[in-house]
């Protein structure tokens, strides 16, 4: 209410005090907001200076937001497969994809569960490619006891405030980094790329500015902005009550015949955006019958996700079935099955028996 009375309703001064908090909660130096979590990693790879000659490696098991952003500037989506355990990118296998034209690798952390990002820069610092990460799940995750987004062992990182999301602004993300370059740059990209700071030209008068990037309007307003904060006050509630449901879930689900689940690593704590089933073997077949009783059930299922390069628009890029076996498997095996902060115990107990129900029915 405030800042709809306010003199602003964008541009004002809840966006900075928003982003600072953000930062803080990370332990990085700045955070940049922008009006989703696709235009901030849009921003991101264009401050690193991502283009045409360059190419990106990510994994395809995530949204098309993160490969699409790459594609924007026109550079080359290399994407390697996924560890067929967590669904995160399979660091082993980032090496023999590196080339002399790749200058960004962008980890997903699938589901809130942290990539082993140490291991993972030291490929990237052997051969001078940069790490962003895209952490829209990962809000509240820890990785050898910091916060995702305290940038150890990359540039950026990227957060989504998609209502799906930890916390949301309605629309809206942000960029955290320490690098005051980088900094400068997705602020400038925010907003047409136009300034009234170092200057190339002189300035001849109090109205002059200067565009000198081809930005964007990808601003987040005052309104979201303020939504942003009193929703950062509640985010270490809904991460611990996120964890809290996963470990009655692994407790519930230990050892059962039908479906695997995810393990973190001993060294990380997962956000839990997701709770996903991967289905053994010889259910991989039923999985459409499985989803369908599921959700005719009452559970809302979903799945996260259909390998990127498998979509028709790279698939007329080139990309071809094949291409990642793994993700391809995964993608076979994955349900996401209900995971929210207010999920209950009567809630979970409906989950266990439904699913339970439905798998033991399978021929
Ligand atoms: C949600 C999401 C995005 C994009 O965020 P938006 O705020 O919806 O634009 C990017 N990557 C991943 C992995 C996501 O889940």
């Amino acid at each position: 209410m405030d800042v709809l009375k306010s003199d602003f309703i964008t541009q004002g001064p809840k966006i900075p005090e928003f982003e600072e908090k953000i930062a803080k909660y990370c332990g990085a130096k700045y955070a940049v907001a922008f009006n989703s979590g696709t235009s901030a990693l849009h921003a991101s790879y264009f401050s690193l200076g991502l283009s045409s000659n360059d190419e990106m490696i990510t994994s395809p098991i995530t949204f098309v937001a993160t490969s699409n952003a790459a594609l924007y500037l026109d550079s080359k989506v290399n994407f390697v497969d996924v560890d067929s355990k967590t669904g995160n990118i399979d660091i082993s296998k980032v090496e023999a994809e590196i080339t002399d034209n790749t200058k960004l690798i962008v980890p997903v952390h699938y589901g809130g569960n942290p990539v082993d990002l140490k291991e993972l820069s030291e490929i990237a610092i052997k051969y001078d490619v940069k790490i962003i990460e895209d952490a829209a799940h990962a809000l509240g995750a820890e990785y050898n006891n910091k916060k995702i987004g305290s940038l150890e062992y990359s540039e950026m990182a990227m957060f989504s405030f998609h209502p799906v999301k930890h916390i949301t602004t309605g629309e809206g993300g942000v960029i955290v980094t320490n690098n005051e370059e980088y900094f400068e740059k997705l602020k400038l990209f925010r907003s047409h790329g136009v300034t009234k700071e170092n200057l190339k030209n002189s300035a001849g008068g109090d109205w002059y500015y200067e565009m000198q990037y081809l930005g964007y309007n990808y601003r987040i307003n005052d309104i979201q902005a303020s939504l942003g904060l009193s929703q950062l006050d509640k985010l270490d509630g809904f991460v611990k009550n996120r964890r809290k449901i996963a470990n009655i879930y692994n407790e519930i689900f230990k050892d059962n015949p039908y479906f695997d689940t995810i393990k973190e690593d001993e060294n990380s704590k997962s956000s839990y955006h997701l709770y996903p089933i991967l289905l053994k073997n010889q259910y991989e077949s039923k999985k459409r019958e499985i989803f369908n009783k599921l959700r005719s059930e009452g559970l809302g299922v979903q799945v996260h996700y259909i390998p990127v390069y498998l979509q028709p628009y790279y698939e007329d890029l080139g990309y071809k079935k094949g291409l990642c076996p793994s993700s391809e498997t995964f993608y076979k095996k994955e349900i996401s099955i209900p995971m929210y902060p207010t999920l209950s115990d009567v809630d979970i107990e409906f989950v266990k028996e439904k699913l339970f129900k439905v798998l033991s029915n399978i021929q």
